[in-house]
Parts: structure tokens; sequence; C-alpha cells
């Protein structure tokens, strides 16, 4: 049995009905890494032999009879921006390659209390800062589906081991459309929770107002349990909202009858590529004939959203990175005659391109000369998004775009930006936002549409996701040649 095909669900299902061990998942999964990884370079950091122990130790609690989460033995991928106590996490930078943290990110509390493996630290651009994987400071990571091609970012390290086999559930962050992206472009389905609803303590901050970590899986189904266990409020993270959550995957539903979707005229607009516009296009018509009721909408201000998106994280990053000086933790320049040059060298050494020149974009957009011009605008703009999603949800229960203008491209092109038209705006209104793989293009590279959401209302856009699911299937896991 190749178990680590198994979605999480199934393997949850083998696991409790003992037609498997948690060891067998565990090793099956880091087998397939052996075999990919020299190829996919999904990962910064293997854990094998840990994940291997905590496999033999959540066998044992079952044999003892113990009553265990439906995730448990599950095997997952953590972001190397997602902090993990012992464990290096980098974000993918020079300047943390040493960093060991001392504590971890609530997620990784609640992944390690529901007893699933953590199968290692997973690629990224460099502090979350791109769309292709390639600001790594370490190697980018391939497409399954296609070596040559990216598997898009900053989560594509978390997609494609996914999609490849070599985790059954990642973790990603998404900032303006990083969980999005990569799931889009590697055939997989991956939720950009609202903002709030997910802690992000222990999350290396990009731009803290619009981060989110969120679940990347499969499957819907997999997708939900993995939200339903990280999300919820944090006395650690006062941005996170105390209501109620009640269990996602347990209330999906695929009648999707009455529902309605807006479809926003400015997306269609934009300049898509016609293979993806032809697999929207049946989409939506798949979803009339699951009984939705299609509106086109209009949602004018997307136009000035990646403008708006690129001020405010450049603005927000650049204050977050201000704590990298070289004194208290991380990387450290070995040559400087004073505390000055420390700093200076400290910083351009261990920045890669993409980082220094968002740090100076950010800093002169909060200048006192850039201010009023550029931050102050973009947060007007910011209000103006959010309150046409507002009026758009008078008309429509969710909203359904793509996810990229394209499928995944080649290494090696410059993308960064544009590869984040349709994502950035659910960032900005705090949205929720899922992409759901909606067929293949004539080279046989997946194609995803975006749901998003009302704030809060991840059911909604779940069950519209697993209707589409169970009527057109998954993606299957690509030879990886
Ligand atoms: N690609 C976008 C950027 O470069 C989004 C990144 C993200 O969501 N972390 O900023």
């Amino acid at each position: 049995m190749e178990l680590y095909k198994k979605s999480a669900a199934e393997l949850s299902a083998l696991i409790k009905n003992k037609s498997c061990s948690v060891e067998e998942a565990t090793k099956s999964v880091m087998d397939r890494i052996t075999q990919v990884e020299n190829k996919v370079d999904a990962y910064i950091t293997i854990c094998e032999q840990d994940a291997l122990t905590k496999a033999r130790e959540v066998d044992e609690k079952i044999a003892k009879g113990e009553e265990l989460h439906p995730l448990a033995g599950i095997p997952i991928g953590i972001k190397d921006n997602i902090s993990t106590k012992g464990i290096l996490t980098s974000s993918a930078s020079k300047m943390l390659s040493n960093y060991i943290p001392p504590y971890n990110a609530t997620v990784i509390d609640k992944i390690n209390s529901a007893h699933m493996i953590i199968t290692g630290k997973t690629n990224l651009d460099e502090f979350a800062m791109g769309s292709t994987t390639e600001t790594s400071y370490y190697k980018p990571t391939k497409n399954p589906h296609n070596l040559a091609k990216t598997p898009g970012g900053s989560s594509g390290g978390s997609a494609a081991a996914v999609s490849a086999g070599q985790a059954v559930l990642s973790l990603g962050s998404d900032t303006g459309g990083s969980i999005r992206t990569p799931a889009a472009f590697c055939g997989v389905v991956g939720l950009k929770p609202t903002y709030g609803a997910v802690s992000r303590f222990g999350l290396i901050a990009l731009a803290s107002s619009l981060d989110q970590i969120g679940p990347i899986g499969r499957t819907v189904t997999d997708v939900a349990m993995l939200y339903s266990l990280i999300c919820g409020h944090d006395n650690m993270d006062a941005t996170t909202k105390n209501i109620k959550h009640g269990d996602y995957a347990k209330n999906l539903s695929s009648d999707i009858r009455n529902i309605s979707i807006g479809i926003p005229t400015e997306y269609f607009n934009l300049d898509l590529n016609d293979e993806v516009r032809d697999s929207i296009t049946k989409a939506i018509k798949k979803y009339e004939e699951l009984g939705c009721n299609i509106k086109e909408i209009s949602l004018s201000s997307n136009e000035y959203a990646l403008p708006t998106y690129q001020i405010i994280s450049a603005a927000e990053a650049s204050s977050n990175l201000g704590r990298y000086d070289g004194v208290k933790f991380g990387y450290r320049s070995s040559d400087y005659a004073n505390l000055n040059e420390m700093y200076v060298n400290t910083r351009s050494e261990a920045f890669g391109d993409e980082v220094k020149s968002r740090i100076l974009l950010g800093t002169f957009a909060l200048s006192a000369q850039g201010y009023n011009d550029y931050y102050y605008k973009a947060k007007l703009m910011q209000q103006q998004i959010s309150s046409e999603f507002t009026e758009a949800f008078n008309e429509c229960d969710a909203i359904l775009t793509p996810t990229t203008l394209t499928s995944a491209f080649d290494l090696g092109t410059d993308a960064i930006g544009d590869a984040d038209s349709c994502t950035v705006a659910a960032n900005l209104a705090g949205l929720p936002a899922i992409n759901l793989p909606c067929g293949l293009d004539s080279d046989s590279m997946p194609i995803g549409m975006q749901i998003i959401g009302k704030k809060f209302d991840e059911q909604t856009i779940l069950n519209i996701a697993f209707a589409y699911e169970n009527a057109c299937g998954i993606v299957n896991m690509p030879e990886i040649v």
C-alpha cells in the first residue's frame, strides 16, 4: 500500500481501524521524501528521526486504547517561517540560518497536542517575499508536475511537498497569496483564513496586518480538518477573534443549491491566459448545474489592489525586519570596527535583494516625505477595497475568481508581483479565500480557482469547494521525472 498517496482522512481511518500503524504511514512519507526530494527540493530541514520516534509513541498510545484526535499520526510539513522549538526556523534567509527558536508557534503546540507528525520545515521565498520560492537563500523548489517550472510562492515548499506526496498536509502562510498561488500551481487545496481566525504567535512576520497561517492539503476535507485544529482565539495574539468555531470537516456539505456566487467582471478583464479563462468558465457552468445562482458583480477597485498591497506590505515589512540587527539573535557579520558598521554589514550580508528592496520601499513609504503620498493613500484605498467587498456580499454568498492569471511558469521568469493580482485583495480586506484545482492546461499543469468568502464564513467556501471536488475529483499525484 502506498500510504503516502492517501489523504489525511483516508489515513486517519486506516490508522483508526488498525489497517496500518502510524510508523508505517510515517515511514512511507519519509521514504517518498528520500525518493524525490533531490528533484523537488521542498524542504529546508527534514526531521526523519524525530518523526519516526514520534510515530512509535503515537502507536503506543493507540495500543493503550487512548482516544486521539482524528489527525493523530498524520505527517505534516511546516513552512520554515513558523517557529518550532529546537528545530531550525530560517524563514529561508541567511539572516536566520542559525536560528533555533526556544519556543513553539501556537499552531505548532496545537499540532503537537493532536499528535500529528512533523516531517520537516518547508522551503519558501526569503521572509515570504515572492511568488516563486526562488528568493529562498537555500534553493528554489521545483513544481512536482514539471520540474522546470516554479511551484509558486511563497509557500512553494509546503504546496510542492503535499502535491508530491512528501507530506500529507502542510502549513503555509499567506500575506498576499502565498498559500493560494502555490496551491494553484501545484494542483492542491489551500485556505487563507479570515484575518484573526488563526494565531500568528510564532509566525515570523512579513506584514502583520495581512499575514495568516493556513492549511494546504490534497482534498477539501483534509484542509477543513486541519483548519478546525489550528483556528481559534489565542491569548498570545490579540488580533485573534474570540468566536465559536464549529468542526469545519464534520459540517462539510455538498448541497450548495441556492447559494449565490458572485463573478466580478473586473477579474475577467485582467490579462488572463485563455486556458485559465476556459477552465474557470467551465467551473462556473458546473456550479450552475449544482444549483448555485451565478451573479455578475463589480469590484472596480481591484485595479488598485496590487499597488496598495505593495505599499502596505513593504511598510510593515520594513518595520518588522528592523529587529534583525545582529545583536540578539540570527546572523552577525564578522567584519566590523564599531556598532554602526556591525549593523550595516550584518544586514548587507544576510538579506537578499528582494528583502532589501522592500525595506527601502517600505522605509520611504513611511518617511515624512513619502507618508502622505504613499502609505496614507494606500490605507485609504484599502478601506475602499474592503467596503466594495462588503457591498458585494449583500448580493452574493461567495465570490469566484481565478487564483492566478496563468498556470505555473518556468523557473527563472521574472514575475514577482504579477502572480498576485487576483489574491491580494482578500488579504487587504481580511477575508477568507481558498484555492481549488479546476483542471489542467494542455501541458498538464494545474489551474486553480479562488473562492472568497465573508469574514469567518470559512464553512461556506469550504462547502462550495467540497461540492465541486465531489463532482469533478482531485488532481492525480504527479509522476516525478
Ligand atoms: N507574492 C506576494 C509577495 O511577494 C505575497 C507573499 C505572501 O503572501 N507572503 O509579497
